[in-house]
């Protein structure tokens, strides 16, 4: 008899984490301090808190085991949370493979993309703070519409300096952000130094991400009392917040009574990775498991696989601290991929010390490779993912299939980041059998990371 198998292991809000995991508490190696890019002295609390919340620096510096999540922010959690994990069957059946794979769908929040996880907190804190007003910069519009959304749950203005190219080609997450009533403006503005001279060089200026954080610091630095900056990947608490995936995915594995071999997500900044495999980490390095964590980059944006191991600056301008980190130095310039939340030139310090020291893997993908691997997720699953997205999707798969060749099985869990409900203009493109790859040279990273100086 054909035995139903259960599809999707739902927690209940009863069940839902109450703390975040701080992976520092438990590294044989922490990393190295972020450096004040003029003094070359480690920034402080102190120096932190002119650009972020007082508690968001605080755990920025943290080695706390675990960080109580407030009462409030689970209430904001509460609208989407706790996400489900499902058995993706219908892939294993098409993949004929002897393999079990799970994903942890973090589509389904309102923004559609795990970023809300840290968007609420950080809004959250600033709002205790007495801080009125926050500012950040988007690329093709992720985060800005997490913190939109976040920002409204705490009666905070959000000022969002959105890409000018991305504000004009990409409406629909602009439009989300308006409607949850935050301003969005086209990077360069008129409103900042840097943007008015920006604008001076270049009237027709399309923008660039490094600018668009200078906007969105400068207006923050401009109003000490009342405006912080608020920044949604690569920073160690922006990991912490995410890591509540991780904490609900190892009670709903153990509902599925299964345990993943492998665990697998794509890697901008590292939040998203960081947010589901930290907690499995914790049991790698305090309970003897041994379970695989795999981040999966783009192939035409490499830091992990071909970058450097220095110090970097965690902007294309310089103006944040330098961070220890895998980095492919700040001025590379990734091909224009669709996962435009993958297009970070470097991984958070927390991602790069743990790679440096073998306790995680990492692996690139082509472009072509991905979307295809997206494609036949949407066909079996029926969630179009965001193609960020697929390239964990692309990794599982190849997993999938290696455990069928050697006729092993194993169980792989994968982080669907988002969905692409909002980014169907890139499978059009694939459809078309318009997508190219492309793969920098070892001469074109080896001019970026020049000069950067190598650390062990
Ligand atoms: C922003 C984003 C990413 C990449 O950022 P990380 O901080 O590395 O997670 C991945 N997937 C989606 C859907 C995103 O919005």
């Amino acid at each position: 008899m054909y035995k139903m198998k259960t599809k999707k292991f739902i927690l209940a809000e009863s069940q839902m984490p109450t703390a975040w995991y701080n992976v520092a508490a438990d590294m044989p190696n922490k990393p190295q301090p972020y450096l004040d890019p003029r003094t070359r002295r480690p920034v402080t609390k102190d120096d932190l808190s002119m650009l972020l919340a007082e508690e968001l620096a605080a755990q920025e510096l943290s080695t706390e085991r675990y960080i109580e999540i407030p009462e409030e922010v689970q209430a904001v959690y509460r609208i989407w949370r706790p996400a489900p994990l499902v058995r993706a069957e219908a892939l294993e059946r098409a993949l004929d493979t002897p393999a079990r794979i799970y994903f942890k769908n973090e589509s389904v929040s309102p923004v559609g993309s795990h970023k809300p996880n840290s968007a609420v907190p950080q809004a959250y804190y600033n709002a205790r703070q007495g801080i009125r007003r926050l500012t950040t910069e988007t690329g093709a519009g992720q985060w800005g519409s997490a913190l939109a959304f976040a920002g409204r749950h705490f009666g905070l203005d959000v000022e969002v300096y959105m890409v000018r190219v991305s504000y004009d080609q990409k409406p629909y997450r602009r439009l989300m952000m308006q409607t949850w009533g935050a301003s969005c403006y086209a990077s360069p503005t008129d409103r900042t130094a840097s943007g008015r001279a920006a604008l001076a060089a270049e009237p027709d200026c399309r923008g660039s991400l490094g600018l668009a954080i200078s906007e969105a610091v400068e207006a923050a630095l401009q109003d000490p009392a009342g405006t912080r900056y608020c920044l949604g990947s690569v920073l160690n608490h922006v990991l912490l917040h995410q890591t509540v995936i991780g904490e609900e995915a190892i009670r709903q594995m153990e509902m599925a009574d299964d345990e993943p071999d492998v665990v697998i997500g794509c890697i901008g900044g590292g939040s998203n990775f960081g947010g589901i495999a930290f907690p499995f980490l914790r049991r790698n390095l305090c309970e003897g498991k041994r379970t695989r964590l795999v981040a999966v980059e783009p192939a035409s944006c490499p830091k992990l696989t071909r970058g450097r191991f220095a110090y970097d600056y965690g902007d294309v301008a310089g103006y944040t601290p330098l961070v220890p980190m895998y980095t492919l130095g700040h001025e590379f310039q990734p091909a224009a991929i669709h996962a435009g939340g993958l297009r970070y030139h470097g991984a958070g310090a927390l991602i790069s010390r743990l790679l440096r020291d073998g306790l995680i893997e990492a692996q690139a993908v082509p472009q072509s490779e991905t979307m295809r691997a997206g494609l036949l997720f949407a066909q079996c699953e029926g969630i179009i993912p965001a193609p960020e997205s697929t390239h964990a999707i692309a990794a599982a798969i190849r997993e999938a299939q290696a455990a069928r060749i050697e006729g092993r099985p194993r169980t792989i869990l994968f982080n669907l980041s988002g969905t692409g409900v909002i980014d169907l203009y890139a499978y059009e493109q694939y459809l078309a059998g318009r997508l190219t790859d492309s793969e920098p040279t070892d001469a074109e990273i080896a001019r970026t990371v020049e000069g950067l100086g190598l650390l062990h």
